[in-house]
């Protein structure tokens, strides 16, 4: 059976760019969404209009290079904030009010009905410009739910495209994320529901998965999983556990995954962290001898999906954890074949080394043990 299409949102240049200490340069804002483009998301959140003069000629930037991917520009419930979205000419606009009691009566001073109106004039507002509309429920995860399922019916009425169900604080698990969402749905149904979910307690991608299953249609992402504090979905995880776990199917060409993700952290100046799911430089390198032994005679036998199918390349380390078979295979690639009493030698001198220096051992550092064991001389630099 075919999978279910999934549509991909993405909004690193809009809650990605509000983690904390994260700015992205007006060049590398439009070289993001094009990113973004050529691997194939759905839509792209692109900023928020109101935030200024700035962020206008970014967004301008970006609908001027006309993207194949819908725009959305961010927006509070005030028609003032959509009319700077609308005069970007962005094709979509997200509108988000507070649904929980907690930023009802604390931050908004205001009251569930009063939010409703707000809601309402402002959706009608946008739809009566001819814009795609979002409606976002921030912090819907501490909402009541018969409120938030009323708000839900209140956005369609007045056009709502969609509903953008926000885990703000991200203190949702899947178990319940599911529930919440397939109630919603039953009590709306042909409902579009975006997932919106926060990384607080490690859950965000199961979160959005769980969502889908229950029958969301969208899935909110970040490349590198950036974003409010913990962060949100990440991108690569997602598509990838759609695909690989059979949840649903996407429009992204996963090969765009590890470039996208190198090219946002530099971005960004948050370096990818090494054991980071799907693009970390640890997910397809081998160091224990074991797992190097069945890497090397079929990948699969430690590998969940080939490198190449997000962009990246296997490594095989040598240090502590090695065995023969790595060393013997790195040697190979550097055209050394190595009889059975080198090799095991050389695997001693490789973890007395490794446990020494407190890490892996570089290629050249390998070579180097390798002649020092063979008293012949080294490569002088130049000579390479
Ligand atoms: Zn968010």
């Amino acid at each position: 059976m075919a999978l279910r299409r999934v549509f991909i949102v993405d909004t690193t240049l809009r809650d990605g760019e509000q983690t904390a200490g994260v700015v992205f340069s007006r060049q590398e804002k439009l070289r993001i969404a094009m990113l973004l483009d050529e691997a194939g998301v759905d839509e792209i959140e692109v900023g928020t209009p109101a935030m200024g003069s700035v962020e206008v000629d970014a967004i301008r930037d970006i609908v001027a290079a006309r993207p194949r991917a819908r725009t959305m520009a961010w927006n509070r419930a005030v028609i003032a904030d959509i009319q700077k979205s609308i005069e970007c000419g962005v094709d979509a606009v997200a509108i988000s009010i507070p649904v929980s009691d907690i930023h009802i009566s604390k931050k908004l001073r205001s009251s569930r009905e009063r939010v409703l109106e707000q809601m309402a004039a402002a959706c009608t507002y946008a739809k009566q410009q001819g814009v795609y509309v979002s409606v976002n429920g921030e912090d819907s995860s501490r909402a009541d739910l018969d409120f938030l399922a009323e708000f839900v019916r209140v956005a369609r009425e007045c056009g709502a495209d969609r509903f953008r169900f926000c885990d703000t604080v991200g203190v949702m698990e899947p178990f319940g994320t599911y529930r919440v969402i397939e109630y919603l749905i039953r009590s709306s149904p042909g409902l579009s529901v975006e997932m919106h979910m926060h990384d607080d307690f490690g859950m965000a991608t199961a979160n959005a998965i769980a969502g889908v299953e229950a029958g969301a249609t969208h899935i909110g992402v970040t490349v590198n999983g950036l974003g409010e504090r913990a962060g949100n979905s990440a991108l690569e995880e997602v598509v990838m556990a759609l695909k690989h776990m059979g949840k649903g199917s996407t429009s992204v060409r996963t090969e765009s995954l590890r470039p996208l993700a190198e090219y946002v952290a530099r971005a960004s100046s948050r370096p990818i962290p090494a054991g980071k799911a799907i693009v970390g430089d640890n997910i397809f390198a081998h160091e224990s001898g074991i797992h190097v032994d069945g890497a090397l005679k079929d990948p699969k036998t430690y590998e969940a999906f080939a490198p190449s199918e997000v962009g990246g390349k296997r490594k095989i380390y040598v240090g502590k954890h090695s065995g023969s078979a790595a060393i013997r295979a790195k040697m190979e690639t550097m055209g050394v074949h190595l009889s059975d009493a080198q090799c095991d030698k050389l695997l001693d001198k490789v973890r007395h080394v490794s446990v020494d220096l407190k890490r892996a051992l570089s290629d050249s550092e390998l070579m180097w043990l390798y002649s020092e064991m063979e008293g012949t001389s080294l490569p002088r630099s130049g000579q390479r």
